[in-house]
C-alpha cells in the first residue's frame, strides 16, 4: 500500500514524519507525495497553538471527501495524543489515531484498521521508547533533524507539550552518532539536534556538551545546530564547548518569552531576566558574532502594561537577530488557562503588534548590517521566489540567495552580501576556485578524449560543474589533444572555456599564487593540469605527504598503457582552504 504524510507543527514532527516513514517502508509500504496516489493520508499534527488544530481539521475534511473513499485517514502526533478518540467524534472518516510513543505499532495499526474496517486508537505513553532502531528517511538532502532526546519535564504553565509529549529520556550517544554518520554518508552536511530542551541532555553521564563534542569529531558533518535550549539549564560548560567547537554554528535559540521576572515566576520559567542578560553577555563574550534568536509570549495571564514594558526593553537591549513573536494563546490542559486576570485579546494582539516592531526595526538594522560582508552559505534549495536564483544559509541561520544554479544544492560557496531584503540576505558569489583536477600528461588525454568526458562525468556527480568551467591544462597535456600545435613557452598554462577545448586564452603561471589568481579573475571553477606541476606547484597547498605519495604514484604508473575507458579517481583530498580563502581540492585520475 502506498501512503503520505503530511507534517504540521515544528521540526520535532518533521522528524518523526521521517521516523514514521523509514517504519512504514521498512513493513513494505511505499511512500508517495500526492494524495491521489496514496491509499493512506497520515496527519502528523501540532497542538501548540488551537489555530494549528483547527488547520489539520479543516484539512481532513477536505481529504476525506466522497470522491477519496477509499482512502484510509490517520492522525498522529500532539493532537492525536491529546485528543485520542475524541477525534473520530470530529470526523469519522478516521480510521486510526496513534499517540507518539506508539509509532513502531503503526503497520499493525493499519494492516487491522484496513482489514477490519474499524477504527483504531493507540495513544498509551510508553516513556523507554526513543525509537532508537529505526534511521529516519530523510526527506530533505541537505539537513537533516535528529532527534536527541523525546518528551519535557518542565511544565511551563502555558505549554501542552508535557502533556502530549511525556516525560523527558534521552537517545543514548552511540545511536545518535551512528544516525548522523548516516546522514554525512549521504552528503548531508547541516545536522539540527532536536530536543524540547536539549541543554538537559544527559545519557549514562554524558550531557549535551559531551555529546556536542563527540559529534564535532565526525568527519563528514560540516554544521552542526541544535533547538531549543532551556536559559535555566544553559550551561558555562556548554558555552564553552561551542566556542571552540568548529562546526558548532554561531547561532542560538534562546526562548526569552517574558522580560518580567514576576511573569517568568507565572510561567514557571525558572530564570530571572537577570539570569537571562548574564547568560547573553556570556555568550556574545565567548563568541562575538553569535546570532541569538527567541521566542516571546504578549500578553500573558496577569502581565500588566509595565511587565510588558520590561520585555520590550529586554528586547531592545539584547537586539535579537530574530524573534518568534506570539500572542498568549489559551490550550486547554495547561495551568496558565486556569489563571485569574487572563489579558483581554485587544490588548494581547496590541502588544503583540508592539513586539514586531520593535523586532522588524532591530532585525532590519541587523540584516543591514551585514551588506559588504561575504558569507559562508550551506546551499540548501532552488529560491522559491526565482527560479533563477539559489538559497542557502549563514553559519549564523540568515537565509540567503544569489545568482547560481542547481548543481551547487549541497555545496558551500562564499556570497557576497549586497543586500537585505526583509529577513533575507542577497548577493553574488564570490566565485573561487573550487576544485582542482591534476592529470598527468604521461597518461596524455586518451584517444577519444574519454579522460575529459569522465571528468565531466564526474564533476556532474560531485555537484561541481557549473555553466561557469574552465579547464586548465599543462603544455604536454595541451600538446596531446587532436590537432594542438606545440606552444613556444614552457611555462604556459592553457585556459580553454569548456570541456571541448575551445581555447579562450593562453596565460602564463609559475606558480600556484599565478593560477589561483588566474581563476579568480576568469570567474572559473574547475583546473586541470599537467602532472608534472603537481609536485612543483601545489606541494606548499597541501599536505605534504600526500602530495609526495601521489607524485611517486604517478612516477611508478608512467608505464601504464593507453588508458581508454578506463579512467578513473585513484586518490581524492578533502576541501581544503588556502590562506587567502580559496577552497579547493585535488582529484587524482589513473587507470585500472
Ligand atoms: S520547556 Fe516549557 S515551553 Fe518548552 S516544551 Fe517544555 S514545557 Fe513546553
Amino acid at each position: 500500500m502506498k501512503f503520505m504524510i503530511e507534517t504540521y507543527g515544528c521540526q520535532m514532527n518533521v522528524a518523526d514524519s521521517e521516523l514514521i516513514s523509514s517504519i512504514l517502508i521498512k513493513a513494505g509500504y511505499t511512500q508517495v507525495n500526492s494524495v491521489y496516489d496514496a491509499d493512506i493520508i497520515i496527519f502528523n499534527t501540532c497542538s501548540v497553538r488551537e489555530n494549528a488544530e483547527t488547520r489539520v481539521i479543516g484539512r481532513i475534511s477536505s481529504v476525506a471527501s466522497p470522491n477519496n473513499g477509499h482512502l484510509l485517514i490517520g492522525i498522529v502526533g500532539c493532537m492525536a495524543q491529546r485528543l485520542g478518540e475524541q477525534l473520530k467524534k470530529i470526523n469519522k472518516k478516521i480510521d486510526f489515531v496513534v499517540g507518539v510513543d506508539q509509532y513502531s505499532q503503526l503497520p499493525e495499526i493499519i494492516e487491522n484498521s484496513h482489514r477490519k474496517n474499524q477504527f483504531i486508537s493507540n495513544t498509551i505513553f510508553n516513556h523507554s521508547e526513543n525509537y532508537n532502531y529505526f534511521i529516519p528517511t530523510r526527506t530533505n538532502e541537505t539537513n537533516a533533524f535528529v532527534t536527541i532526546m523525546r518528551g519535557c519535564n518542565n511544565f511551563c504553565t502555558y505549554c501542552i507539550v508535557p502533556y502530549t509529549r511525556g516525560r523527558e529520556r534521552s537517545r543514548p550517544i552511540k545511536e545518535i552518532l551512528h544516525e548522523i554518520e548516516q546522514a554525512g554518508k549521504n552528503k548531508i552536511y547541516d545536522i539540527t539536534l532536536l530536543g524540547q530542551n536539549v541543554n538537559s541532555y544527559m545519557y549514562e553521564n554524558n550531557d549535551f556538551p559531551d555529546l556536542l563534542t563527540e559529534i564535532n569529531k565526525i568527519d563528514c558533518i560540516k554544521r552542526i545546530r541544535f533547538v531549543t535550549s532551556h536559559p535555566k539549564d544553559l550551561s558555562d560548560k556548554l558555552i564553552n564547548v561551542m566556542a571552540n567547537s568548529e562546526k558548532v554554528c554561531e547561532h542560538i535559540h534562546l526562548p526569552l518569552q517574558s522580560g518580567n521576572n514576576d511573569i517568568l515566576s507565572r510561567m514557571n520559567r525558572n530564570y530571572t531576566a537577570e539570569h537571562y542578560l548574564n547568560l547573553v553577555s556570556k555568550l556574545r563574550n565567548a563568541m562575538p558574532n553569535i546570532a541569538i534568536t527567541t521566542d516571546v509570549i504578549a500578553g500573558f495571564p496577569g502581565e500588566t502594561e509595565e511587565q510588558f514594558i520590561d520585555t520590550l526593553n529586554i528586547m531592545n537591549e539584547v537586539k535579537f537577530d530574530f524573534a518568534y513573536m506570539f500572542k498568549y494563546s489559551e490550550r486547554s490542559g495547561t495551568k496558565a488557562t486556569e489563571l485569574d486576570d487572563q489579558v483581554p485579546e485587544v490588548v494581547r494582539l496590541e502588544r503583540l503588534q508592539r513586539l514586531i516592531e520593535a523586532q522588524t526595526e532591530i532585525t532590519t538594522e541587523k540584516y543591514k548590517s551585514r551588506i559588504g560582508t561575504t558569507e559562508e552559505i550551506y546551499v540548501e534549495s532552488v529560491s522559491k521566489r526565482n527560479p533563477n536564483e539559489m538559497s542557502g544559509k549563514t553559519r549564523d541561520f540568515k537565509i540567503t540567495v544569489f545568482d547560481g544554479d542547481e548543481s551547487m544544492i549541497n555545496t558551500f560557496v562564499k556570497v557576497k552580501i549586497n543586500e537585505a531584503a526583509g529577513w533575507t540576505l542577497k548577493g553574488n558569489i564570490v566565485r573561487d576556485m573550487s576544485l582542482i583536477v591534476a592529470v598527468d600528461e604521461n597518461f596524455g588525454i586518451g584517444k577519444n578524449n574519454d579522460l575529459l568526458i569522465r571528468i565531466k562525468e564526474d564533476m556532474k556527480r560531485f555537484k561541481r560543474l557549473t555553466t561557469n568551467n574552465i579547464v586548465v591544462m599543462g603544455r604536454k597535456t595541451f600538446e596531446s589533444l587532436p590537432d594542438k600545435k606545440p606552444l613556444e613557452n614552457r611555462t604556459n598554462i592553457v585556459l580553454t572555456n569548456d570541456i571541448n577545448y575551445k581555447i579562450e586564452g593562453v596565460i602564463t603561471c609559475n606558480s600556484v599564487d599565478d593560477v589561483l589568481k588566474i581563476c579568480k579573475e576568469y570567474n572559473k571553477d574547475v583546473f586541470i593540469i599537467g602532472g608534472e606541476m603537481i609536485y612543483s606547484l601545489f606541494l606548499p597547498y597541501s599536505n605534504k605527504v600526500y602530495i609526495t605519495k601521489i607524485y611517486k604514484k604517478f612516477e611508478a604508473d608512467k608505464h601504464f598503457p593507453s588508458l581508454n575507458n578506463s579512467w578513473k579517481i585513484i586518490e581524492e583530498s578533502e576541501m581544503k582552504t588556502t590562506d587567502d580563502g580559496v577552497n579547493y581540492q585535488f582529484f587524482i585520475y589513473g587507470g585500472n
